[in-house]
């Protein structure tokens, strides 16, 4: 299943990618995270997005096309992936079109999550991550008590919860206003592909999920193409032992010939070979005559 999750910040997009991609063993793609994992590597792409991701900004195309055209291409992404936080903008998604058409991997579907705006504000608000799992909290929605209910995957240890530097309100205005007018657009880019499925996204996780999963199981699978059948395949191979009486008639002609003075070699050879005998016979019938007397 190749999917993409597209909403505003907040609408739940990383929740539910995590949740998905237990459910279909696929991995979740997201461009947010990968940034940030560079940003805290202090490498060069980290260095160059830094500024744009505090500001709220969308980063420069070319270096998130050239992390997601890496990222599809490594083995995991070939059984499927959910893209989460890309495209972002229309730039990027006719990249996509262009990058999954090479690597033959088409799209089954792009799910809009909507969600009222006064709600995302509360959901960022309230948002905190695992800082070494990554696992995404939210201590205004869910119990508080989820986050230590289980040990982190990555440590065994309680989750160490943080705040993302961007979830703060200067810059969570700056981010839906991007939403609004880099990637809204995307909803009707899609609609137009026949991809676009839009679910509500407000409510409790495992609701959403549930709408999610309905969503995508409503799909119509991609069949996959008939195998040949049976039928098919046995004339072709009545029609190769026919294959003489099929012959051109020049050809026919060709081995009739041979035939015929094959048969000709032998008679002439047969007779021959009766002389020849013959006089062998007589030869021996003679000198045994002679041994005799
Ligand atoms: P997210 O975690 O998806 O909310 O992304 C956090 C920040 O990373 C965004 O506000 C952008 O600055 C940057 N970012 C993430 N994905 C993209 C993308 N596809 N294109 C440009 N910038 C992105």
């Amino acid at each position: 299943m190749r999917i993409i999750l597209l909403g505003p910040p907040g609408s739940g997009k990383g929740t539910q990618s995590q949740r998905l991609m237990q459910r279909e063993h696929i991995p979740q793609i997201s461009t947010g995270d990968l940034l940030r994992a560079a940003v805290a590597s202090g490498s060069e792409l980290g260095r160059k997005a830094k500024a744009a991701m505090e500001g709220g900004r969308l980063v420069e195309d070319a270096l998130v096309l050239g992390m997601i055209r890496e990222r599809l291409r490594e083995d995991d992404a070939r059984a499927g992936f959910i893209l989460d936080g890309f495209p972002r903008n229309l730039t990027q998604a006719q990249a996509l079109e262009r990058l999954l058409k090479t690597l033959r991997q088409p799209l089954d579907a792009v799910v809009q999550l909507e969600v009222d705006n006064a709600e995302l504000v509360r959901r960022i608000s309230g948002r905190r991550t695992c800082a070494d799992c990554g696992r995404v909290f939210n201590v205004s929605t869910s119990k508080a008590e989820l986050s230590e209910s289980e040990p982190c995957s990555t440590t065994g240890l309680p989750h160490r919860l943080i705040q993302r530097p961007d979830d703060n309100e200067a810059t969570v205005a700056e981010r839906l206003r991007v939403y609004e007018e880099k990637t809204r657009p995307l909803i009707e880019f899609y609609r137009e592909r026949g991809l676009l499925q839009t679910i509500d996204a407000e409510g409790e996780v495992a609701e959403v999920t549930e709408r999610l999963e309905r969503a995508l199981h409503a799909l119509p699978r991609v069949a996959a193409p008939p195998r040949r059948a049976a039928k098919s395949r046995k004339p072709r191979r009545a029609a190769a032992r026919r294959l003489p009486k099929r012959a051109p008639a020049a050809k026919r002609k060709r081995a009739a010939r041979v035939v015929r003075a094959t048969a000709a070699t032998r008679v002439a050879r047969a007779a021959a070979g009766r002389v020849r005998g013959g006089q062998r016979r007589t030869r021996r019938r003679g000198s045994a005559r002679r041994g005799r007397r």
